[in-house]
């Protein structure tokens, strides 16, 4: 049975481990803390313009993989089926497909796209709200969360005919925030004959309600990541063992993990997969850090002056892979036959954008596929 090692605990780790084990290998996740996963605001955004993004964007992720977009939609449509199946049964249940795309209000009243939500986010499409009386439901010892500018917001801004309605959870402490009402049951408001929308992170909702998104630390995302945690090893990688371009053990203090294949899902700053500062490096491998193709060692000054532009621009830089998701050296050489990369550590996209789990997912489940198949195949 083929070994395989997924070095990060974020959702492309746990999509790469999902595929690696559906194609029969032996899965350990090694994870040194949440990253990224566990902060996202509670809606997926897997991708808008599939032909758009491979006909306009040569470094994208899903461009590299060199696949046209009938072969890139299956095997979308697989993970995200994958993905779907194996939170449900971890007690998470998500509604919506990476076709689709609804918009949702986060706790400001403000709107974000997305392909896949929680179910408890769904009824809270802000098209389908349209028509209907929505009471945001306030809390009176929150003081970090205005069920009334939420409305104003919600009102003016979509639409919406909304109004708060406060109630009081008086064993809260005093001064409490949004963080405190996380696994308490929902309050039950006053209001009939309207929807009802929560703040995140309460349980046992009632019928026709829904939870706004967050913003960081956010219930959603720790749900998720609590969910696509179990099992894994809690350990953070700091050296590999490698032998004639290939990697044989990654060490963890003085634990050892062999395998015959592994898959580097480390993330970007927040994960710990890239460092930041003057140079972006990547700090296990010493793998080439690229931006929009080109090494950023290379680029120099030129990348600080696109940053001082945009500081979003920075975060375009990353890891780039042939198409088999095997991370390039510096000189865009494969230096290892049997290392898969795959989720944020991966350059070339817009990470805040319309792929912000899309290229996790599916770099992730394809890396996995791939990586449970060192054995079979000699290149891609
Ligand atoms: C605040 C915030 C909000 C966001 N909101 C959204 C949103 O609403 N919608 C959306 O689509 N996208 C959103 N994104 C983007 C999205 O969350 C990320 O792109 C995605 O979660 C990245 O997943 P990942 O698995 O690649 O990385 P991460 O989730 O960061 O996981 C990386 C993992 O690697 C581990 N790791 C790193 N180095 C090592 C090591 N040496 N040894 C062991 N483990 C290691 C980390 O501990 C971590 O477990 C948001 C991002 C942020 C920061």
């Amino acid at each position: 049975m083929t070994r395989v090692l997924v070095i990060g605990g974020g959702i492309a780790g746990f999509c790469a481990a999902l595929a690696a084990r559906r194609d029969g290998a032996d899965v350990t996740v090694v994870a040194r803390a949440p990253g990224a996963t566990a902060l996202y605001a509670g809606g997926m955004e897997v991708i808008d313009d599939l032909d758009a993004v491979l006909a306009s964007q040569p470094h994208h992720p899903f461009t590299r993989l060199g696949l046209d977009s009938v072969r890139l939609a299956t095997e979308l449509d697989n993970a995200i089926q994958a993905l779907k199946l194996a939170l449900d049964k971890d007690g998470l249940k998500f509604e919506g497909s990476w076709r689709t795309r609804g918009i949702y209000a986060d706790i400001h009243g403000l709107a974000r796209p997305a392909n896949l939500v929680p179910a408890s986010v769904a009824p809270g499409e802000l098209r389908a709200l349209s028509g209907r009386r929505v009471a945001l439901v306030g809390i009176k010892e929150v003081g970090d969360y205005d069920a009334a500018s939420t409305a104003r917001a919600l009102k003016e801004l979509h639409g919406i005919e909304a109004f708060p309605e406060e109630v009081s959870i008086p064993e809260l402490p005093l001064a409490a925030s949004l963080t405190d009402l996380y696994g308490r049951r929902a309050p039950q408001p006053r209001a009939r004959s309207a929807t009802v929308a929560y703040p995140p992170g309460f349980t046992s909702l009632p019928s026709d309600s829904f939870e706004l998104l967050a913003s960081p630390p956010s219930p959603h995302g720790w749900r998720l990541q609590q969910a696509i945690s179990l099992g894994s090893v809690t350990a953070e990688v700091t050296s590999f063992e490698t032998s004639t371009g290939r990697i044989v053990s990654a060490r963890s203090g003085d634990r050892t993990f062999r395998a015959d294949a592994f898959v580097l899902a480390s993330g970007l700053h927040i994960g710990g997969g890239l460092n930041g500062g003057r140079l972006t490096t990547e700090p296990l491998l010493k793998l080439g850090v690229f931006h929009e193709g080109t090494s950023v060692r290379e680029i120099g000054t030129r990348l600080q002056h696109l940053q001082y532009l945009d500081p979003a621009e920075e975060l375009r830089s990353g890891l780039s892979t042939d198409k088999g998701l095997h991370p390039l050296d510096e000189d865009g050489n494969v230096p290892y036959a049997n290392l898969f990369a795959a989720g944020a550590v991966l350059g070339g996209y817009e990470y805040a954008g319309p792929c912000g789990f899309g290229v996790p997912i599916l770099t992730g489940w394809l890396a996995g596929t791939w990586a449970a198949r060192v054995n079979r195949l000699t290149s891609r």
